[in-house]
């Protein structure tokens, strides 16, 4: 192989955040690598009935790959499974909640970007939940941390108008100012969400425990159901657009297994 060629290839692991049909036997897929960042790649011919290769293109796989420069989009030309994280692709349950986490660190990312605690955080999460009890508890961990990582970690300790840091009592969540605000600063703020004590010390805790630690919790459904409301809605001020992965958790919740699966198909 002469140094030209070698040039014009380059090998990487990758996590499948996201996949869509090309041509007639193709696929696009959208990658997250720890030094490319997000990139979109060619997978070629992995859509024919006999390809035998082309479990890597399964979404949220860990995959090593060897990848020659194209034209226009790069193109895979080698592909090892790492982790094809079985126990999420076997459930529904934590294949909804696996997309929703590819899905924001989607949205919150642009191509090219590199952020190797980013694709570290993603990985773990496949891992959490491949083998979590409580899916939720995961999902709001990792969530809390990458929106850390992307610049918009939620301020939990002091209220985001005056400074002054905050009791965990019953306090207001504005999506707008990205943390707490004190009854004085939240006084005729719209918009804003009432969180409770106790949903107020279990985001505390996820956001600055380890996960090891944070696993061991035991949250009850109506805290995990505030938080949930709570951390959608600042995500969805943040990205300002409603997240399919929402809605497929939700159809699911309401055992739409169906319309939920439909969902799934390519975007
Ligand atoms: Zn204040």
């Amino acid at each position: 192989m002469g140094s030209a060629s070698r040039a014009r290839l380059y090998r990487t692991e990758a996590i499948v955040l996201r996949r869509q049909d090309f041509g007639e036997a193709d696929k696009i897929l959208t990658l997250y690598a720890p030094e490319l960042g997000k990139a979109r790649v060619l997978a070629k011919g992995v859509r024919k009935p006999k390809s035998r290769k082309s479990g890597y293109v399964e979404l949220f796989t860990h995959t090593n790959l060897l990848i020659a420069k194209g034209r226009n989009l790069d193109i895979v030309t080698q592909a090892e499974t790492i982790h094809s994280f079985l126990p999420i692709r076997r459930d529904l349950v934590r294949t909804s909640y696996a997309y929703y986490a590819a899905e924001i660190l989607d949205r919150f990312t642009a191509e090219g970007e590199e952020n190797p605690p980013l694709f570290d955080l993603l990985l773990s999460v496949m891992f959490w939940l491949s083998d979590a009890d409580d899916l939720d508890l995961a999902l709001r961990c990792f969530e809390l941390r990458l929106l850390g990582y992307v610049g918009y970690r939620p301020q939990l300790f002091r209220c985001v108008g005056c400074g002054q840091s905050m009791e965990s009592e019953t306090n207001l969540f504005s999506p707008g100012h990205g943390g707490l605000l004190c009854g004085r600063c939240g006084e005729g703020e719209r918009g804003c969400n009432e969180v409770s004590p106790r949903g107020l010390a279990t985001l505390r805790y996820l956001q600055t425990k380890e996960y090891a630690a944070c696993r061991r919790l035991t949250v009850d459904r109506a805290t995990h159901g505030e938080l949930e409301i709570l951390m959608r809605r600042y995500v969805t001020y943040l990205l300002e657009r409603r997240l399919k992965s929402v809605d497929f958790i939700d159809a699911l919740r309401r055992e739409e297994a169906a319309s939920a699966v439909s969902v799934l198909e390519e975007r």
